[in-house]
């Protein structure tokens, strides 16, 4: 049966639900609390690049959109690792031809935007979720110029208003729902690095640019006009902290002293840093996403995460192929669809946080060791040998649709297998030889 429905949110999740949903013939109305960005780009600061890969890209594949999104990304089959005078290592994300795709967060919404509202979505900004009757699926929307508030009743609310989602408040507040925030003790500053002569790109475009340094780091992503978007995380509090940094002369020795390729390449360094936002970093749990066939949650307003593995915006986007594919299995049973929706899919929210704060250390710290780096090339080796035994951690959350859940558990076990072999004598020299990748048939 054909629903009327009310999306909160035109943001990634909300954009791309809203494609699913009106190709099943939904009537469907997304409200949206910012201005149209179709007219005015205005990021405030906050450009943001996002990694997109595979689970992103099926998402986007079974509507059809793919191609169009490929036409604004750039893709990235490394990382390339600066250490602190100025030398670069490389590191292969996958085997030939696997890459994750730099893409701009405000141009793949808009192009989302653009194709839901010529699918048939109804899109309607400036209008801000203030309340909400979750049961009988009524939204009152306050216009941010005028004030003026409406109510508008459908079949259906969908909560696709990110990490602060006024949809979850309700269902906390009204419905005793599970809640908990946790921030990080790291804040984030997004830097530039403007295009050279004639928009040649400063640093190579197709990888994934990380300056590891332990306790903070920097990277930096590739655009379409040959900038790059680059973003510090850095201790809030404490030595070589954001705390500390505040004149100009703190800020250019923190440079020098820790990323000082970095700083030749942006002029006005310190321009940045006093126009761009220092802003906070948290994980989001709820439970359960649903009430009863009337209100679901997608996306960051379900399961917000830290941005260190790249997955946010791809779990946001699987949630929406997941949702159409029990939507297909339950038909017009949509209670029994948004019960098995919250069930199976919290497990890989959890599954995908978990992914993210190890990630965190693994780009800050481990990209810059030795060992680190050696591993991967063992695993690598182990899994073209043996495909069907062994998938590297990061392939099965950037390069497959494998559960973020199960992706955690394998992860997890062959991480303990790998201690015991790179705990082999001389292992530097040995891993070469059959030895060592018998000894890893053994232990899987
Ligand atoms: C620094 C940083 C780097 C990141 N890098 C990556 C990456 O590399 N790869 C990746 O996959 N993910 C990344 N992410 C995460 C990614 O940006 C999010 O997971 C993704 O944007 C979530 O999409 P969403 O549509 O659920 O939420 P959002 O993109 O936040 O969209 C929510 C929308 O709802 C609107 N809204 C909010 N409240 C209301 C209201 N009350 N009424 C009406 N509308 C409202 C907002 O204005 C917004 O348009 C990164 C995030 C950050 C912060």
């Amino acid at each position: 049966m054909k629903k009327k429905i009310t999306i909160v949110g035109a943001g990634l999740a909300g954009s791309l639900c809203a494609l699913y949903l009106t190709k099943r013939g939904h009537n469907v109305s997304i409200f949206e609390r910012r201005n149209d960005l179709r007219s005015e780009i205005i990021t405030a600061g906050k450009s943001i690049n996002l990694a997109l890969s595979t689970r992103g890209l099926t998402a986007l594949k079974k509507v059809g959109v793919d191609d169009e999104v490929m036409k604004i990304a750039i893709p990235m089959d490394k990382r390339i690792m600066h250490d602190d005078k100025g030398n670069l290592t490389e590191q292969l994300y996958g085997n030939d031809g696997q890459a994750i795709y730099s893409v701009s967060r405000a141009q793949l919404n808009v192009l989302m935007m653009k194709l839901a509202a010529k699918n048939g979505a109804d899109l309607y900004f400036d209008e801000k979720c203030v309340e909400a009757n979750l049961e009988q699926a009524s939204v009152v929307f306050e216009n941010t110029n005028t004030n003026q508030k409406q109510t508008v009743t459908s079949d259906l609310i969908i909560g696709a208003d990110g990490a602060f989602s006024a949809v979850r408040k309700q269902m906390v507040e009204q419905y005793d729902h599970d809640f908990k925030y946790n921030k990080i003790d790291h804040d984030y500053k997004e830097l530039h690095i403007p295009a050279g002569e004639d928009g040649t790109f400063l640093l190579d475009k197709n990888a994934l640019h990380i300056w590891p340094r332990g306790e903070f780091m920097l990277i930096a992503l590739a655009n379409l006009d040959g900038s790059f978007t680059c973003t510090l995380f850095a201790p809030k509090k404490g030595e070589k902290s954001f705390e500390g940094l505040n004149s100009k002369l703190e800020v250019e020795n923190y440079f020098i002293t820790i990323f000082p390729d970095f700083l030749k390449l942006v002029p006005d360094l310190y321009c940045q840093w006093i126009a761009n936002p220092t802003s906070g970093l948290g994980i989001i749990k709820t439970y359960p996403w649903h009430i009863n066939d009337t209100a679901v949650l997608i996306g960051d307003a379900a399961h917000a995460t830290v941005p260190f593995y790249g997955q946010g915006m791809n779990a946001s986007l699987e949630d929406c192929r997941m949702l159409d594919e029990l939507l297909e299995k339950h038909t017009d049973d949509l209670k029994s669809c948004f019960e098995e929706y919250s069930k199976s899919r919290k497990p890989n929210g959890d599954g995908l946080q978990d992914l993210s704060m190890q990630n965190f250390i693994v780009m800050r710290d481990n990209t810059a060791d030795p060992a680190f780096l050696l591993q991967k090339e063992i695993e690598k080796k182990f899994s073209n040998l043996y495909p069907d035994k062994w998938i590297p951690l990061y392939s099965m959350v950037s390069f497959t649709n494998i559960p973020y859940a199960d992706a955690w558990e394998i992860g997890m076990k062959q991480e303990k297998m790998m201690e015991e072999i790179m705990n082999t004598p001389n292992i530097e020299k040995e891993w070469k030889s059959d030895k060592i990748m018998q000894k890893m048939l053994s232990l899987v």
